[in-house]
């Protein structure tokens, strides 16, 4: 047998595979949810926006592979909820996405007046929310010896300063923590553990936060050329949900404790150098 065939993938590079993404009802989760979806993974989409969450699966019309549940990733019972869920509906679990996320607009603020609360209400969804879904989604792996992979969503923002955002910067530098600590654990049963970690894409979190309003193409375009970024790159939803893919896929598997940053070169440039 040649190498080349050897290295020869399946164009559907998740088939056979059971996931579950949190916060799959919106924006980079759920460009994830369709995208693996159509890679021939079994999803399900586990967020607090039922309604959304629902109506992906109704457009689907697949219910032999995805299927929503509710899921505050930041209580615990719902998340092994999710977890149970995804082994009684589709039989195992091989991909955890750890995507949901906050950002919290008062904690968007100088340290001198950020309140204690905001701090933990953020690192209660993004970093707790995180701790538990890679917990129990290891609770199922483990024993089943699933060669499994958990992923999750950073921000290119925990690996740079980024102002005024503490709460959020504080809960997704841990998020890059746990995930390259959990990936020297959980190696001795094949799990990997990566971790992709975005900057300003146009969802619904840049919208909250203002660095997106409606227009957002144009409004993104001049943000990022501004910061020195990849000329005319705008990043969508879908070039973080490709990195996921490939991260999640047996393309990546030697791949572990990873921080895949899909920013365009944001975060390793030089706004004064033009
Ligand atoms: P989004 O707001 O469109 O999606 C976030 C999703 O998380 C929503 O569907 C929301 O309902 C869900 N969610 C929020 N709290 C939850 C909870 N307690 N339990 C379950 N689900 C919950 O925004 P997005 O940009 O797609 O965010 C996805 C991830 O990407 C987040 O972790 C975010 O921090 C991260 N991120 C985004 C950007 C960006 O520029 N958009 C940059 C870096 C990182």
């Amino acid at each position: 047998m040649g190498s080349c065939q050897q290295l020869s993938f399946s164009h559907k590079r998740l088939e056979g595979k059971v996931a579950i993404i949190t916060g799959g009802a919106s924006g980079i989760g759920e460009r994830a949810v369709r995208l693996f979806w159509s890679h021939g993974a079994k999803v399900i989409i586990a967020d607090i926006q039922d309604a959304l969450g629902q109506a992906i699966c109704d457009q689907l019309k697949d219910p032999q592979h995805v299927a929503y549940v509710h899921c505050d990733v930041s209580e615990e019972e719902d998340v092994r909820k999710a977890v149970d869920l995804a082994v009684e509906k589709f039989g195992r679990l091989d991909i955890m996405y750890n995507n949901a996320g906050v950002i919290d607009l008062a904690g968007t603020t100088s340290i001198l007046t950020l309140e204690k609360e905001v701090l933990e209400r953020t690192l209660r969804v993004n970093l707790v929310g995180a701790f538990l879904g890679t917990k129990h989604a290891a609770r199922v792996m483990v024993p089943l010896r699933i060669k499994g992979c958990i992923l999750f969503t950073g921000s290119a923002t925990a690996s740079i300063a980024c102002m005024t955002e503490h709460a959020y910067v504080a809960s997704k530098r841990g998020i890059l923590g746990l995930a390259q600590n959990v990936a020297a654990e959980l190696g001795r049963y094949g799990i990997r553990v990566n971790c992709v970690s975005p900057y300003a894409v146009a969802t619904n979190i840049t919208k909250a936060a203002g660095v997106v309003t409606d227009d957002e193409a144009a409004e993104l375009e001049s943000f990022m050329s501004d910061a020195g970024n990849l000329k005319g790159a705008v990043l969508k939803p879908e070039d973080v949900a490709r990195a996921a893919l490939f991260l999640a896929s047996d393309e990546a598997g030697y791949v572990s404790g990873l921080n895949l940053v899909v920013d365009g070169g944001f975060s390793i440039s030089n706004p004064s150098v033009t």
